[in-house]
């Protein structure tokens, strides 16, 4: 089932390893960006560490042990993440009980999303935290013996959302952890772990998932044309998860309207361009507006492409619209650096609450100054 987890072989070969020669640590810090399989990894680690087939089928994904990781139902899975709290009192008890109805259907939903669609964002209603509560219920789980396991499996995901206070309880189970349990730490945040925590684990590098791996992973959704994925696979940069995203929310629609900017543009149409705004200033349609400056970043470079790298272009079926500008700018590659600088900065802008129609505004008369220069 490793072979399912894409673009990470140097992870998985480690920990096949040390699955192979039965050389085990205590635990484990995952790392690395966001969306890349961490979380996955950890969990058929953790599922080939219990697995009852032979040695190298491990995890097979088809025996009980198995079929209860793939649930999260299996006793021996002590899962812990961020989720957000509701009073003073302790938010789980020492046995792993969550009292506040509201916080325990939240965390049966997440479970639910992890298990059927792991690739969506899932938003809690409230900041999130790992308290300390969770870590005594971690750290009194694994002083028990295993239920059915060999080993204990505790995955903390986003570790790097601990309390100070949770931090430190926690760095006394690292310290002498049951020989029997294994601790897996995920986080794209490094830097915001404690370095005693860090220090402590042995540490798994994650890395950007291969434009070329993204592609063929959603070229297997056979739906999906090959511009179609090429485009996709440029907006994830390195993000899987956002990359299926993507895909299952059909971002097809925002190419288009995006597409429909640039005409406008191009005819230097500003009562159309007032309709576009008029039609992209409400928070309803702030995530359509990031993906359309997401995709005039691939524009740009696809228009600075267009005479030397071909090859390259990503916006093939639309070449009429690549040659008007560069014919209007031949000298575009010099301000794609700066360009796509720009529409970052608005991207974060929009992050920041900034005023829709402004951005818009100012990223029209942004394509005007470089396409049309006086
Ligand atoms: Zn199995």
């Amino acid at each position: 089932m490793f072979s399912q987890i894409k673009g990470q072989d140097k992870a998985i070969e480690i920990l096949k390893r040390a699955i192979r020669h039965d050389k085990i640590a205590n635990s484990y810090l995952f790392f690395g960006p966001e969306g890349v399989g961490k979380f996955t990894t950890a969990l058929y680690f953790g599922m080939a560490l219990n697995c009852h087939a032979t040695l190298d089928k491990r995890p097979c994904g088809e025996c009980v042990s198995c079929k209860k990781f793939l649930s999260f139902s299996h006793p021996d899975l002590i899962f812990v993440f961020p989720f957000p709290k509701e009073s003073n009192k302790p938010d789980v008890s020492i046995e792993g009980e969550i009292k506040v109805e509201k916080i325990l259907s939240e965390y049966k939903d997440y479970i639910d999303n992890k298990k059927s669609s792991p690739w969506k964002e899932f938003f809690f209603y409230k900041n999130v935290g790992i308290r300390i509560a969770s870590i005594r219920m971690l750290e009194h789980r694994i002083q028990l013996s295993p239920n059915e396991g060999i080993y204990k499996i505790c995955i903390i995901e986003n570790a790097e959302e601990m309390t100070l206070a949770a931090a430190n309880a926690f760095l006394k189970t690292l310290e002498e952890p049951p020989s029997d349990t294994v601790i897996i730490l995920t986080t794209s945040k490094v830097n915001s772990l404690l370095p005693t925590i860090i220090s402590r684990c042995q540490q798994i590098p994650f890395y950007p998932v291969s434009r070329s791996i993204i592609e063929k992973k959603l070229e297997e959704n056979k739906f999906l044309e090959n511009i179609e994925a090429k485009m996709y696979a440029r907006i994830a940069n390195g993000n899987m998860e956002k990359a299926l995203r993507l895909v299952e929310e059909g971002r097809i629609e925002s190419r288009e309207q995006t597409v429909e900017l640039l005409r406008i543009m191009i005819n230097q149409d500003d009562i159309k361009f007032l309709d576009f705004v008029g039609r992209h200033r409400t928070s309803k349609t702030k995530n359509q507006l990031i993906e359309i400056i997401s995709h005039l970043i691939i524009w740009i470079c696809d228009v600075s492409y267009f005479k030397n790298y071909p090859s390259e272009i990503i916006n093939l079926d639309k070449t009429d619209i690549l040659e008007t500008l560069y014919r209007k700018n031949p000298n575009v590659e010099d301000y794609v650096s700066e360009l796509t600088n720009f529409l970052e900065e608005m991207l974060r802008k929009l992050d920041g609450h900034v005023n829709q129609q402004l951005i818009l505004t100012e990223i029209y008369n942004r394509l005007l100054k470089t396409f049309f220069p006086e």
